[in-house]
């Protein structure tokens, strides 16, 4: 079985996150690139299956800059067997149809029995792209899943609703996305580190892919930041203290600001 993980290179949450306001895109200077977390749970997911069935393949996949390659071969040191890089200029401000486009053409070019990607994105945050990968390559998906059973024909999972959770399963292949109620990725091992050196790491163009920007997405429309604004400071915090009239003022000061 081949299993396809979608890793995305977000900036580190734990950093400041800045958006540049005159392309309304991130500043990626202003902290470190990383592979999204939730995508490393789903290459644990990936991984943990491989652990007990010695045949299954893992491939990881990202779009994005040249930064993504550290990120990658952490996936590979953690224990996936090769890497795609999709790295093209011409992909710079790529919204999620875009980016849908060009991850279900590496899917094609790659293969695959199960996708398995992260359910939203920490940067982003569209938690759509999972979906429009699997409509466009024409395969189930079944997405937010808080738990995963893989099986040589099919997916089994949970999904949680407003009311309760459902038990849902797809036929291989298909897409799943995963929510952080899955496990944390394990560390790589210094094994895992050497022998990433060694893996296939390929770095594939649009054209390798078979995408011609000017024909695929002419006449397809994008969406795109027309303007950012910044968050105010955060302004320090109204103390109330009881004098014996501290609920009317609460109850004023949540009228006010109509959070009442
Ligand atoms: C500052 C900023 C500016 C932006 N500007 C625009 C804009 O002008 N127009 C616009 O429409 N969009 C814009 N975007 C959105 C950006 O292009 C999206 O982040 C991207 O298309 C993926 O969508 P998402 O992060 O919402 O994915 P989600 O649907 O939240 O991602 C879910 C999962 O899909 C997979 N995935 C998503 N992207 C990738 C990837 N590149 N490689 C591998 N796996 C992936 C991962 O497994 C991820 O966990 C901007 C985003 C930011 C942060």
């Amino acid at each position: 079985m081949k299993i396809v993980v979608l890793m995305k290179q977000v900036p580190d949450t734990y950093g400041e996150r800045i958006l540049d306001p005159s392309t309304g895109l991130v500043d990626r200077s202003g902290s470190d690139a990383v592979i999204d977390e939730i995508d490393e749970r789903a290459l644990e997911v990936a991984l943990s299956y491989k652990d007990a069935h010695k045949d299954v393949e893992v491939v990881v996949v990202s779009m994005g800059s040249t930064a993504v390659t550290v990120g990658l071969r952490k996936g590979l040191a953690m224990g996936a067997d090769s890497a795609v890089h999709v790295l093209d200029s011409a992909l710079a401000g790529a919204d999620v149809g875009w980016t849908s486009t060009v991850l279900a053409a590496a899917l094609t070019t790659t293969g695959f029995d199960l996708v398995i990607a992260g359910n939203e994105s920490t940067d982003g945050g569209g938690g759509v792209v999972p979906a429009m990968v699997a409509e466009r390559l024409g395969v189930p998906h079944v997405t937010y899943l808080e738990s995963v059973q893989i099986s040589d024909d099919g997916v089994v999972g949970e999904r949680s609703t407003g009311r309760g959770k459902l038990r849902v399963h797809a036929a291989l292949p298909a897409v799943i996305s995963i929510t952080e109620r899955l496990p944390e990725a394990r560390f790589p091992k210094f094994k895992g580190i050497m022998s990433a050196k060694k893996k296939p790491f390929t770095v594939a163009s649009l054209g390798d892919l078979g995408i011609d920007p000017a024909v695929t997405f002419a006449g397809v429309g994008r969406s795109v930041v027309l303007q950012t604004t910044k968050r105010p400071a955060r302004a320090s915090g109204k103390k109330i203290v009881d004098e014996g009239n501290a609920g009317v003022e609460l109850a004023d000061f949540l009228v006010a600001g109509h959070l009442l």
